[in-house]
C-alpha cells in the first residue's frame, strides 16, 4: 500500500460519510445532539481540502495530515477521537513509501489504542471502539492467516459491521449518550456506525490498488 492507496482510502470515507450523513446524524438525534453526520462531513471536506493543498508524500504524511484537519475543524467527541486515531496511524508507519498487510495492522492497533487512551472506553461502553476493536482484531487474524489484503479488509469490515449493530442494546456507559442511561437502550451508536463507513472505505481502497 502506497501513499496514493492511503488517498483512496480518504477519498472513499468522505465520499461514505457525505453519502450517509443524514443517517448518523438520524442516530445522533436518537441518543446524542443530531451532529455526528454534520460532524464527520464537515471534517473530511476539510481533510480532503488539506490533503489537495499540501499533497503529503508518504502514507503516514497522509494520515498524520488527515487526523489533524479532523482535530481542528470537528469540535465534539468525534473530532479528536477519529483525528488522533488517523494521527496515531500515520505516525506508526513512519516515513515507509509502502506499507506491508502487518504493517497496517500494527498501525490500526496503535489508532486503537489512542482513542481508548483519550476517550478511555472500553469495548461494550457503546461508542466506536464497539466497531473498531473487533474489526482490528479480525483483520490481524486475517493477515496472520495470510489472508489476501482485499479479503482481510472484508473481514475486518464485516467485524465493524456487526460490532455496529451489537451496540444497539447496549446502555451507553460513555460519551453523551451515557447521560440518557438506560435510555440509551435500543439504538446503534452513531460513532460505531461511522467506523463500519471508514472500515468498508479502506476495503474499496484496497479493491482499486
Ligand atoms: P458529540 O457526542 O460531542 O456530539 P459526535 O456526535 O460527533 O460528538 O460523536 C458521537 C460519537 O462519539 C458517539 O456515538 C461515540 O461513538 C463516540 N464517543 C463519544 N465519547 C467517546 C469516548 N469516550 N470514547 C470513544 N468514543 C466516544
Ligand atoms: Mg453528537
Amino acid at each position: 500500500m502506497d501513499t496514493s492507496f492511503f488517498l483512496a482510502w480518504i477519498k472513499e470515507a468522505a465520499t461514505a460519510v457525505q453519502a450517509e450523513r443524514d443517517h448518523l446524524t438520524q442516530l445522533d438525534a436518537a441518543i446524542g445532539d443530531a451532529d455526528h453526520g454534520a460532524n464527520l462531513d464537515r471534517g473530511f471536506a476539510a481533510v480532503r481540502q488539506a490533503l489537495a493543498d499540501t499533497p503529503p508524500e508518504t502514507p503516514g504524511a497522509v494520515l498524520v495530515q488527515a487526523g489533524s484537519a479532523l482535530i481542528r475543524k470537528v469540535g465534539g467527541a468525534s473530532g479528536p477521537l477519529y483525528g488522533t486515531a488517523f494521527r496515531q496511524m500515520g505516525r506508526a508507519l513512519g516515513d515507509a513509501p509502502e506499507i506491508t498487510p502487518a504493517g497496517l495492522v500494527t498501525a490500526l492497533e496503535a489508532a486503537q489504542e489512542g482513542v481508548q487512551k483519550l476517550g478511555g472506553a472500553a469495548e461494550g461502553d457503546k461508542t466506536l471502539v464497539d466497531a473498531f476493536a473487533p474489526a482490528v482484531r479480525a483483520l490481524a487474524q486475517a493477515v496472520q492467516d495470510g489472508a489476501k489484503l482485499e479479503d482481510a479488509l472484508e473481514t475486518a469490515t464485516t467485524a465493524a459491521e456487526e460490532g455496529a449493530r451489537a451496540t444497539v442494546p447496549l446502555q451507553a456507559r460513555k460519551g453523551r449518550a451515557s447521560y440518557l442511561g438506560p435510555r440509551s437502550v435500543g439504538h446503534e451508536d452513531p460513532g460505531a456506525a461511522s467506523t463500519a463507513l471508514i472500515f468498508a472505505a479502506l476495503r474499496r481502497a484496497a479493491g482499486q490498488a
